[in-house]
């Protein structure tokens, strides 16, 4: 519980109905979307930047632990505030500032939903590239937290390649411009990008500006059925060898398919190990020439049936079935440990039978799908929380696959950060040089550690 004195001080910050205690309030700020959860001593709903800055003077002289909150849809426990404090939600900064066309660039408030953010610039006849399947239920400032990616990641890169500037709140309540529309900036250290990624534990970002591209004309989807996963694995790398230039190449496994086949009734076929979904995209004889040759590839590496949407319609049907597989797997088991261990692509073959050996070897289904032609796979392992010998083979479940992803070259985390459950594994991914030098950043920034404490690393 906080002192009285400091909610009233809170209060006469922001409006007193824009602090929130109730205990209703308490648990709905408690969660994110992994199985874990911490009550918060309150909740704080800023308007402006100005005020986040008049909270943050407070917390930093109280040494109050204060935890930003986006949407609350975060896989790594990031905005969950385990040692109370105050949770600062962003929602109510939501503003889309300017859309600058000259410059392809849009600046908006950090609590925007992104797919706002992205439709505004669709409506101007541009794309705005990052596209987190979470984005309609995520905040641009929470997609800069965790450096969000997407499937369109493989060819258009992640959200940090598209920040160029950042309004951020320091943990002493100072208020600092970053970067800035110019397009090449090598001026002193690239604070912007040391933000991106830093989930909340360096700075709180109230507002950002962001580019855009020309949209490209207009795009093909295919979905390959295999029989074998480990076919569909190696199509991948030749697909991405070939001239295709895919925009996405998005793998689902046979549980993923059963998962979505049982939940949505689509007719996806039930004999098979896997799915590839690949989207192409450019002018109109770009797009199709690469579908046809990446659908040309699939058959060769054992694909039995390749399947080319002829409307958007089709295409958004085929998506709909990846789209569906976090939520459909409820049905299997009552929670699920979404993992988004990355690996060079050419290994994932290989990462696809490690994860399957890591599934027999501790009895606990894992399922696979995700953003596979970045080499970043989802390895989903279901299980109940409530039975603690089944949730100590998931932590053992959970070493080997990092384990393993590291052992390939790869990381523990492509997107959705380290928060709270990668945490034991950060010296393994980084070394213990890297970590150290880490805390030395944390330090420099937030002296008294009361943003997002314990988070990424104690
Ligand atoms: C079904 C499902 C699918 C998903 N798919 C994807 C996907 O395809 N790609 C992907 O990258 N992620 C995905 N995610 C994960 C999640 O949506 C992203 O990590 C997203 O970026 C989190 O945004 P948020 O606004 O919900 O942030 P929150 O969950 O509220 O917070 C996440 C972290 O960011 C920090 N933070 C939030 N806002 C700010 C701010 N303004 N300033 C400083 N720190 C801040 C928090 O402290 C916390 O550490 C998915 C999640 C779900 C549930």
């Amino acid at each position: 519980m906080l002192d009285p004195k400091i909610v009233a001080e809170l209060e006469s910050v922001v409006g007193e109905q824009f602090v929130l205690t109730t205990p209703e309030d308490l648990i709905a700020y408690s969660y994110d979307a992994t199985f874990t959860s911490a009550k918060p001593d309150l909740i704080v709903l800023p308007a402006n930047t100005q005020q986040v800055s008049e909270v943050l003077k407070v917390a930093n002289r109280e040494i109050i632990p204060v935890v930003t909150r986006g949407m609350g849809s975060g896989l790594a426990a990031g905005s969950i505030p385990f040692g109370g404090g105050i949770v600062l939600a962003l929602t109510r900064m939501d503003r889309l500032l300017e859309i600058d066309r000259d410059n392809m660039m849009a600046t908006a408030e950090a609590g925007i939903i992104a797919s706002e953010l992205a439709d505004a610039v669709a409506r101007e006849g541009y794309l705005y590239p990052p596209d987190p399947t979470s984005d309609s239920y995520s905040t641009l400032g929470g997609n800069i937290a965790c450096n969000a990616g997407g499937a369109r990641c493989l060819k258009y890169g992640i959200t940090g390649h598209y920040v160029m500037a950042l309004e951020v709140v320091l943990a002493d309540g100072r208020i600092m411009r970053l970067g800035g529309k110019a397009t090449k900036n090598v001026t002193g250290y690239d604070l912007v990008h040391l933000i991106v990624g830093s989930e909340g534990t360096l700075a709180v970002v109230t507002e950002a500006t962001v580019r855009f591209i020309a949209a490209p004309e207009t795009e093909r989807m295919a979905q390959a059925f295999f029989p074998k996963l480990v076919d569909a694995g190696r199509a991948i790398n030749a697909v991405l060898a070939s001239g295709a230039n895919p925009s996405m190449i998005e793998i689902m496994d046979e549980t993923a398919i059963r998962s979505v086949e049982e939940f949505l009734h689509m007719g996806l076929p039930l004999d098979i190990e896997a799915i590839l979904l690949i989207q192409t995209d450019g002018d109109e004889a770009d797009a199709t020439r690469g579908i046809e040759i990446a659908a040309e590839i699939c058959r060769q590496n054992g694909a039995t049936e390749v399947q080319v949407a002829a409307t958007p319609q089709e295409r958004k049907d085929m998506w709909l079935a990846r789209g569906s597989i976090s939520g459909s797997l409820g049905r299997i088991r009552p929670n699920k440990l979404g993992e988004d261990v990355t690996v060079p692509h050419s290994a994932i073959p290989e990462m696809i039978a490690r994860i399957k050996d890591i599934s027999a070897k501790h009895d606990l289904p894992i399922v696979i799908f995700g953003h596979a032609g970045d080499g970043n796979l989802h390895p989903n392992i279901l299980f109940d929380k409530r039975d603690p010998e089944e949730s100590h083979r998931v932590e053992a479940a959970v070493g080997d696959l990092f384990r393993a992803s590291v052992e390939m070259g790869g990381s523990l985390s492509g997107e959705h950060g380290v928060g709270v459950l990668k945490k034991p594994y950060l010296e393994l991914a980084l070394g213990p040089i890297a970590v150290e030098m880490q805390k030395r950043i944390k330090q420099a920034w937030d002296p008294n550690n009361i943003l997002n404490p314990g988070k990424i690393f104690d």
